[in-house]
């Protein structure tokens, strides 16, 4: 064991200094709690960014990925490999999708959704029609591609990012029928804006896309990166809304913590890609399929993704009762599932509080300006919900403490 001070100095010697780490490192995990490297305890309400679903140091995942690491590692894509044939078949099962397209990230699978899009009109001859469109507040990551949809100014500046998208209040959807033309490929958009401050689609707005989408015979693309594999209480989030799109963008929970990304996408699409055309060195080796196979069973053994809804009103109510207690410094909470903000009061910051909650053991993200957001292990246990919570109200009580006049 190290302590946390030294690591930290040695990390901001020699670590790129593009992120903002809090001052802790972390040195294990088990199920949804992390040990920092002085042996402190915290409980995990972030998991990676919704990424670790089953925990961490599932036992099931950890031998799955040692006994594949003894047998196959990697092999290209210019064989077969029995673990990505396996994966493809499970994903598009459960998805009622037809193909998987294999990669490394969330941001790389929204890649291969643009070019997915452009290419099929273009295949088609119909090669004016390459425009996007993409909502205010949406992520979709930072690789060049995927920055062209993202909708916060602070994340695009000064990159050069590439053009042809137009930009649509997220809900609105007399903007988006306003904007469609002959020249629009695809409309991108995430069914829960994560990043942007967890903010779901309003009632309709998901169904009246794919209307448009359709009769402008353009594609509806979702990025479920971070709402897909269970988030939401639903294998894709977009079960929820009952709307299907033409392709869906995967990544965080599906490998557990190990990088992986899919792009699912249904037979009349199957065209869109020929060979030559796209493709990744390492995308559904073997070690990562083998973990999505894992965490999908770990998903069924354990009947996660059924306990979703239920711990996610569980968690609401919780934060209702927050809201309550601190009126003066919350103004609400929103989301779905185990996907939840709580809302601060205009003037306060989220990330201003992720170290006050470290303090009190609480790991949290935070998403837009003044959102606290909640995306536990789907492992998570009702008791440690409530202990999270209730953590979070010493600092939130800090908060309203400062506002007082003494
Ligand atoms: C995290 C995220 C991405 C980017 O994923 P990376 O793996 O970081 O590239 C894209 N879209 C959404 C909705 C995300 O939440």
């Amino acid at each position: 064991m190290g302590n946390n001070a030294e690591i930290v100095a040695r990390g901001q010697a020699v670590l790129y200094p593009n992120y903002r780490p809090l001052p802790v490192s972390m040195q294990r995990g088990q199920g949804s709690t992390l040990f920092d490297a002085e042996g402190k305890a915290y409980l995990d309400m972030a998991a990676g960014v919704a990424v670790c679903g089953v925990g961490h140091a599932h036992p099931v995942l950890a031998k799955a990925i040692a006994e594949q690491a003894a047998e196959l590692l990697h092999v290209s894509n210019y064989v077969y490999n029995t673990v990505n044939v396996e994966l493809a078949e499970q994903l598009t099962r459960r998805s009622g999708y037809a193909r998987a397209l294999f990669c490394n990230s969330g941001g790389e699978a929204n890649e291969a959704m643009l070019k997915l899009a452009r290419h099929h009109f273009y295949g088609q001859g119909d090669t004016g029609r390459t425009r996007m469109v993409a909502f205010t507040h949406a992520f979709h990551g930072r690789t060049l591609g995927a920055l062209s949809l993202t909708g916060t100014a602070k994340y695009r500046e000064g990159f050069g990012v590439p053009g042809g998208v137009t930009h649509v209040a997220y809900g609105d959807l007399e903007a988006v029928r306003a904007t469609m033309g002959p020249d629009v490929a695809a409309i991108v958009c995430e069914v829960v804006q994560g990043e942007g401050g967890v903010i779901a689609a309003p009632e309709g707005f998901l169904a009246g896309l794919r209307e448009l989408a359709d009769a402008h015979g353009a594609l509806l693309l979702f990025d479920e990166v971070q709402t897909g594999i269970g988030r939401l209480g639903h294998f894709l989030g977009a079960e929820a809304f009952g709307v299907r799109a033409d392709a869906v963008s995967l990544a965080k929970g599906l490998g557990g913590g190990f990088p992986i990304g899919a792009l699912l996408t249904t037979e009349a699409l199957a065209g869109a890609l020929p060979p030559g055309t796209h493709g990744t060195t390492f995308g559904g080796n073997a070690l990562a399929c083998r973990a999505a196979l894992a965490v999908l069973s770990i998903l069924d053994d354990e009947n996660l993704i059924a306990e979703v809804g239920r711990k996610g009103e569980l968690l609401r109510d919780l934060l209702d009762e927050l809201g309550v207690r601190f009126p003066r410094v919350v103004e609400g909470n929103r989301g779905l599932g185990l996907l939840r903000g709580l809302v601060l009061r205009e003037g306060l910051l989220a990330r201003d509080c992720l170290g006050l909650a470290l303090e009190q053991g609480v790991l949290l993200t935070a998403a837009g300006e003044r959102v606290l957001r909640f995306t536990p292990p789907l492992v998570v246990t009702d008791a440690e919900l409530r202990r999270a919570v209730e953590a979070i109200a010493v600092v939130l009580a800090k908060l309203d403490e400062k506002l007082q006049p003494a």
